[in-house]
């Protein structure tokens, strides 16, 4: 069920326990979120945007990239309803050891979790976005998505 909390009417009628909020309705609150009611647990997803792009919105995006040369802040990512996810291109790469060894460019490259924490995941991953399992290393596109063009919002 859906709650627009800019609505005074709905406000009240919502606030009741959940045993789990996630915050942000991107690939991964949403995932999370679907995973962690089949398993019997009430669940809030809170989405800082609305159902659909607005430059209102898109706006509290906008901010530095100090450090890595990077686009802007407010062209990378979407913040309605699916996200960043929106402009996702479906390609899948998993994870390599070395993602999770780049201290040599820096401390801030480190990552605080190991490549086997993340690993173990890879099968379900695989799973939930319906592509083969035995990926290796290579690219692998997502069939549907392939067909769809990239919705990269330049502003
Ligand atoms: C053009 C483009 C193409 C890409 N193609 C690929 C690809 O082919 N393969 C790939 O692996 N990756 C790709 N990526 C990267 C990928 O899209 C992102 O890594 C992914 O979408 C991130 O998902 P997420 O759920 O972590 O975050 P997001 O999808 O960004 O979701 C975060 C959500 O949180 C919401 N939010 C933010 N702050 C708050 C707040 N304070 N309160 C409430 N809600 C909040 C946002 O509105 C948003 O809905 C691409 C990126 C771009 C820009």
């Amino acid at each position: 069920m859906l709650f627009d909390l800019q609505s005074e009417a709905v406000t009240k009628k919502i606030f009741k326990k959940f045993d789990t909020i996630i915050v942000g309705a991107g690939a991964a609150g949403i995932t999370t979120a679907i995973t962690l009611e089949k398993s019997g647990k009430s669940v809030a997803l809170i989405e800082g945007g609305g159902l659909e792009y607005s430059e209102e919105s898109q706006n509290i995006y906008k901010g530095n990239v100090n450090g890595d040369p990077y686009f802007d802040l407010d062209v990378t990512r979407l913040r309605y309803l699916g996200g960043s996810t929106n402009h996702w291109g479906g390609w899948c790469r998993p994870f390599e050891k070395i993602d999770f060894q780049r201290n040599y460019l820096g401390e801030q490259y480190e990552w605080p979790i190991k490549f086997e924490e993340v690993d173990q995941y890879k099968n379900e991953a695989c799973s939930i976005l319906e592509i083969e399992t035995n990926l290796s290393s290579n690219l692998m596109l997502i069939p549907m998505l392939s067909l769809l063009s990239f919705n990269f919002h330049l502003l």
